[in-house]
């Protein structure tokens, strides 16, 4: 059992309890040395739902809900549901179910109104949204990004933080604009799978060394994560869900104190207003 005298927080990982190995890895998780985690639900077509109405989500969001419950039991500190639908689904409708873009978009943003409920009823942290990572049509960047604008909207309506999923970037400028233009804080835009830094946002690293040395030495705010996606038809696709605790212990091993504060204390308190230390019972 390793423990340290920081939160340690992954700040993006899924879990499915029915598929995957759910609890276990939350466990993996805590004798590492974890204590908080974000864990973004799967995306609805993985766990067998075919969506056709914004209520249709509701299922989804509920199992993360109810995972995330037994999860803060196992924690030193707890973890936190953070809900919204997949980007990549709206391929999933376009080309696989027939519906044109603007009746996916629609779909989509149903889907988020749905997430919405649950953060203003206290029981999801932040939403989740984004764009393509993969080449599209213009019609489908359009509609993306008219979905993106949406999770911005509630973002702004519930008062939260928005992680997205996006293209392979380092630089989120446009996002950010949109970001401003709702008024919601550019430091709530949280890129998921993100560099080191990032211009238009909080980025959320990919917790492998060269990206965290980067983020570690920039001293900007950033958190860590891993992206564990817990599929076992997929076992190495993702870090695990070890990989922070460790990382974290190598970046005190090199005397990164201030980033390890950074990223599990203070950029959690600023990106979502939450207290890692607070929330932390030993
Ligand atoms: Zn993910």
């Amino acid at each position: 059992m390793q423990e340290f005298d920081t939160p340690v927080v992954d700040n993006h990982l899924h879990l499915d309890p029915d598929h995957g190995r759910g609890l276990e890895a939350v466990k993996d998780f805590a004798r590492s040395g974890g204590t908080h985690l974000l864990v973004v639900n799967k995306p609805s077509w993985l766990l067998g739902h075919e969506v056709e109405t914004g209520e249709d989500f509701r299922p989804v969001f509920e199992t993360t809900v109810e995972v995330v419950r037994e999860a803060s039991e196992l924690l030193p500190g707890r973890a936190w549901p953070v809900l919204g639908v997949h980007p990549g689904l709206v391929s999933k409708l376009v080309d696989d179910r027939g519906y044109d873009p603007e009746d996916a978009r629609d779909l989509m943003c149903a889907g988020l109104d749905t997430a919405a409920e649950f953060v203003r009823g206290g029981d999801a942290l932040a939403l989740k949204s984004g764009r393509p990572h993969y080449e599209v049509t213009d019609a489908v960047w359009e509609a993306s990004n008219a979905v993106l604008g949406h999770g911005l909207d509630l973002a702004a309506d519930c008062d939260c933080a928005l992680q997205l999923h996006t293209e392979s970037t380092t630089d989120l400028s446009d996002v950010a604009e949109w970001a401003a233009e709702r008024g919601v804080p550019g430091e709530r835009v949280v890129k998921h799978y993100a560099q080191g830094h990032l211009a238009g946002g909080t980025p959320s690293v990919m917790s492998d060394k060269d990206r965290l040395e980067d983020a570690a030495e920039r001293g900007d705010p950033f958190l860590m994560e891993t992206d564990f996606i817990d599929d076992p038809d997929r076992p190495g696709a993702v870090m695990g869900p070890k990989t922070v605790p460790r990382r974290v212990d190598w970046l005190l091993d090199e005397g990164r104190e201030d980033a390890v504060r950074n990223a599990h204390v203070e950029t959690p308190a600023l990106v979502y207003g939450v207290d890692t230390e607070a929330t932390l019972d030993r």
